[in-house]
């Protein structure tokens, strides 16, 4: 694990560079957008070696290893606090798991997963069991690949006045991701994320200040286009994966 931790410190090295060339790029400070080290392919040893590496803010797209983790680290001493935040696919019979858990949930992905977590936060909420309306953002299918889920833009844009009104969340933001191998359709959806928020805060008169896009191929793109959060996997944790 030592030789590991090096690595992946001196990797993280790498990666805070080429986030403030690309924050710079965009006329952007270099503490303008946030590194998440998305964990869900390794295990609780490596996020240590992670944490001990300088990262604070992690991402699961499971809710029982995201649960799981945070037991494993509460168990362990010496380790400074840690956010985990909730990035994949949130089954309704799962809600209650990650509540008071994930920091940020990011892929709220329909309406009815919006409300269904608003209708349980606001329960915990009134039980006393939870202080604040959960922070999530939702998740949208820029591009329109099949393969995608989120809102529809379109979609998003009928239903965003009722998911306002929702007690038990705060919409912070938009989440995307982008095709995979094609740097100009990643950029079109990024800027199309961008597009679309700030067409929805002038709609809604809100505001939206999250953009959680970019991945480990596309990251530098999505900070010039406005990402506010990047979620790295590969990149962090599997030091033989090549910066692009
Ligand atoms: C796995 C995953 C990532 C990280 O992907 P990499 O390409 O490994 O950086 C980011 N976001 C979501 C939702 C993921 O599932």
């Amino acid at each position: 694990m030592e030789r590991y931790e090096e690595l992946i410190s001196r990797r993280r090295q790498e990666i805070c560079e080429r986030m403030a060339d690309a924050l710079a790029r965009a006329g952007r400070g270099a503490d303008d957008a946030l590194l998440i080290a998305v964990s869900k392919t390794v295990g609780t040893d490596e996020v240590i070696a992670a944490i001990r590496a300088g990262y604070r803010t992690f991402g699961e797209n499971r809710p029982q290893e995201l649960v799981r983790k945070l037991a494993d680290l509460s168990e362990r001493d010496g380790l400074p606090p840690v956010r985990f935040d909730m990035i994949g696919n949130l089954q309704t019979n799962k809600i209650n798991a990650v509540l008071g858990r994930a920091q940020l949930i990011h892929s709220i992905r329909s309406q009815h997963l919006a409300e269904a977590v608003s209708s349980r936060a606001a329960r915990r909420i009134e039980a006393g069991e939870l202080e604040a309306p959960v922070d999530v953002l939702l998740e949208v299918n820029v591009s329109g690949e099949e393969s995608k889920s989120g809102f529809a833009p379109d979609e998003l844009r009928a239903c965003m006045g009722q998911l306002v009104e929702l007690m038990g969340i705060r919409i912070r933001g938009l989440m995307t991701m982008a095709p995979r191998g094609d740097k100009d359709a990643a950029r079109r959806t990024f800027s199309g994320l961008r597009d679309l928020r700030d067409e929805l805060q002038v709609a809604h008169g809100i505001v939206l200040p999250e953009l959680s896009c970019g991945m480990s191929e596309d990251f530098e793109i999505a900070l010039e286009e406005g990402s506010t959060i990047v979620r790295l996997g590969r990149v962090v944790f599997d030091p033989s994966f090549a910066l692009q």
